[in-house]
């Protein structure tokens, strides 16, 4: 096994083991490809989504939220062109029938047996369900392939009620479903996933810079977002894909790349939609799906600048870039915003009343505010040994001077320095910490 791969097995055990990703329905024998994130691995997807949310939505004043359901009128993905044009190209090998993603192929053979392969077929990646209990094709609904669509479907009711104008962008986290031919590496790829999505809503650009000078500072916040969550910037790279590659709705995409363990590939994208998905609504749903300027009175589809960023892959990339291995220990060096506890707390020895009643005052109290830990069990040193694992920034200890002098010991993840602190000032510092 490469150096790679088995650096992608050691984190895919880590996680399992520490309670961060399970492989789904496992007493069952599983279900391919299908993950489900444990204790830990919730703690860290929510932060990530709280802190995208922040980022990108509640400190700003051109941005508004919406939620929408994620099973839409069908004419929705007609209108898109999801229905139409969401296909990958299948190929079936002839001899042992596995089955590939032709574009992601290197070679024009099987790779499993070396077999030839039939001609390739366009499949489409959505998943289609039935609306109530009849299953007839009246009632054909799809599992949604984004989460964009909702944003432009509700974007005249957005624009009544948040009364923003362009440039303004809607911003949804949310599920998002596509029956991938080729799912694998881990959460890289599944059929179930959760996006991050904005659509940047743009005045009718006069030229090309016009559109241009948005999309170049969404590629800048993307890259400073990257940065933000604690993904390791020398890993990223970007990609302007080729004009025969683009989807069906871009002028112009650049993929943002991450180098997995597994190799180089997409983990965000930034694509100029044009007018295309306001127009098409209006077309096919007979409404007015355009902006009306107050001023000028003026009507116009506006442009659409779409940064889409992957929860799974964002989290994949933090678990990448954080992971270390260090003479006797591994560590994940988490950015403390993102880590699933902020600090753990220790009585130095279990068995003794008075530093384990004033060890869990501290952690009640702590609580109330952050994700902390507790552990009693074994030595110090074990305990430390389990929290840089998970990636717990800091690990409090009471000890007896603790109960002289109101102060306790408090260990750093990255350094192992070790400090005595007051505990009074306890929340000063985690908040010190967690900012940064
Ligand atoms: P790919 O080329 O890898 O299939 P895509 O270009 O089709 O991806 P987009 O349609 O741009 O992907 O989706 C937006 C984002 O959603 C991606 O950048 C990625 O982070 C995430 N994403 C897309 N497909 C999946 C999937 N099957 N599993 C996990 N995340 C995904």
């Amino acid at each position: 096994m490469s150096k790679e791969n088995k650096q992608m097995e050691k984190i895919i055990s880590l996680c399992k083991q520490r309670g961060f990703i399970y492989p789904g329905s496992e007493i069952y024998g599983g279900l391919a490809n299908s993950w489900d994130y444990g204790p830990l691995g919730v703690e860290l997807k929510n932060n990530i989504k709280q802190l995208w949310w922040q980022y990108f939505v509640r400190s700003r004043d051109d941005m508004a939220g919406i939620d929408a359901a994620l099973i839409m009128n069908p004419k929705v993905w007609e209108a898109s062109g999801h229905v139409s044009n969401f296909n990958d190209p299948l190929v079936e090998c002839k001899k042992c029938h596995e089955r590939f993603r032709a574009d992601h192929l290197e070679k024009n053979e099987c790779p499993s047996c070396g077999g030839e392969f039939t001609e390739s077929k366009q499949f489409n990646m959505m998943f289609r369900t039935h609306l109530g209990p009849v299953g007839n094709d009246e009632n054909i609904v799809y599992l949604r392939p984004e989460t964009a669509q909702a944003m432009f479907v509700d974007f005249k009711n957005v624009l009544q009620t948040s009364r923003q104008k362009p440039p303004f962008g809607i911003a949804q986290i949310g599920k998002a479903f596509r029956n991938e031919i080729t799912p694998g590496n881990f959460i890289f790829r599944t059929r179930e996933f959760e996006q991050m999505e904005i659509e940047y809503f743009i005045p009718v650009p006069l030229d090309d810079k016009d559109w241009q000078k948005h999309f170049d500072n969404w590629l800048k916040q993307m890259h400073d977002w990257i940065a933000f969550v604690g993904i390791d910037t020398k890993k990223i790279h970007e990609l302007d894909v080729p004009k025969d590659e683009l989807a069906h709705y871009s002028k112009k995409t650049i993929d943002l790349e991450f180098d997995f363990p597994f190799g180089k590939d997409e983990l965000y994208g930034l694509a100029y939609r044009t007018d295309f998905d306001l127009r098409n609504h209006e077309k096919y749903s007979g409404q007015n799906t355009k902006y009306r300027d107050q001023q000028t009175n003026e009507e116009y589809w506006p442009h659409v600048i779409e940064p889409t960023f992957g929860v799974d892959r964002t989290l994949l990339a933090v678990l990448c870039s954080a992971y270390r291995e260090e003479d006797d220990r591994i560590v994940l060096k988490l950015d403390p915003k993102v880590a699933p506890y902020k600090a753990a707390v220790f009585p130095l020895m279990r068995n003794k009343l008075e530093l384990v009643e004033k060890a869990r005052k501290i952690y009640d109290n702590l609580r109330k505010n952050y994700m902390i830990a507790w552990d009693d069990r074994g030595n110090v040193g074990k305990r430390y040994y389990s929290q840089d694992q998970i990636g717990t920034p800091m690990c409090i200890t009471v000890d007896f001077d603790s109960l002289e002098d109101n102060t306790v010991t408090i260990r750093d993840r990255d350094t192992m320095k070790q400090e005595r602190v007051k505990i009074d000032e306890l929340h000063c510092h985690l908040e010190r910490q967690i900012i940064g």
